[in-house]
């Protein structure tokens, strides 16, 4: 291999150029195998509630819910809304276990929360999945939760604790509940492991898609009260009000 000057830069040149764009089969371009015109045609999550991420017309207010009653939460981060192609992409990712789909959005999440963190968001000691119950993990064969939390884990070389989080009691699917209905399954579903190392730590919640926010909602409570002292929520995407737009 010829050591010249500039050669180093075109052998990752051609590194880059030649992973194929996941979405559209052209040549990438980037680190990552999205293209740039795929990129900027994603769902970008703009104005949005500044706390749980609620799509909203003006950004950085309070959506009603958190203006309400303040979520035991302190800051969601999700850089998508749940529409195309982030929705068909994540459950490709999740039903058909397209792996390298999700590793693509979760790098992308990866990007979102180093920017979000270089701008003063504060950086948590330990990312725990959102857990799932063992009969739907047995029948697919792995969390996504977890998939996207040891990825983000790596890249932002932050701990993961896959094994805090418990969910003993198996929940109904959740789509065919309301709101309340989803809070009252969810609270007695979840659990903390014994003697969790909890107390005065700032951890953060990773899932795929936030809807209601019912599960981070019981999730960051039990920890809460555990003695933690914050709770955040990073997720790929987030879901508008059922009914809305
Ligand atoms: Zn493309
Ligand atoms: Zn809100």
């Amino acid at each position: 291999m010829d050591c010249q000057p500039g050669h180093g830069r075109s052998v990752y040149n051609w590194l880059i150029n030649n992973q194929p764009c996941l979405l559209c089969d052209e040549p990438a371009q980037q680190p990552y195998p999205l293209c740039a015109a795929c990129e900027t045609e994603l769902p970008w999550l703009q104005e949005r509630c500044g706390r749980c991420a609620l799509p909203m017309a003006i950004d950085g207010v309070l959506c009603g819910q958190c203006a309400r009653r303040a979520p035991p939460f302190t800051q969601v981060e999700a850089p998508w809304h749940y529409g195309f192609p982030v929705d068909s992409l994540i459950s490709q990712f999740k039903h058909n276990a397209r792996w390298p789909l999700g590793r693509l959005l979760g790098e992308l999440l990866g990007h979102w929360l180093q920017a979000r963190f270089d701008d003063g968001l504060p950086r948590p000691d330990c990312l725990l999945p959102v857990p799932m119950g063992r009969k739907r993990l047995r029948q697919r064969g792995f969390n996504q939760a977890t998939l996207l939390a040891r990825w983000l884990g790596t890249q932002l070389r932050l701990p993961v604790d896959e094994h805090m989080l418990l969910r003993p009691v198996e929940t109904r699917a959740q789509q065919d509940l309301d709101a309340r209905q989803r809070q009252r399954n969810l609270l007695q579903a979840f659990t903390l492991a014994p003697r969790p190392w909890v107390q005065g730590r700032h951890l953060a919640l990773v899932d795929d898609v936030m809807t209601t926010g019912a599960t981070a909602r019981a999730l960051a409570q039990l920890l809460l009260r555990a003695g933690a002292e914050r709770v955040d929520v990073y997720c790929l995407a987030r879901t508008a009000k059922p009914g809305a737009a």
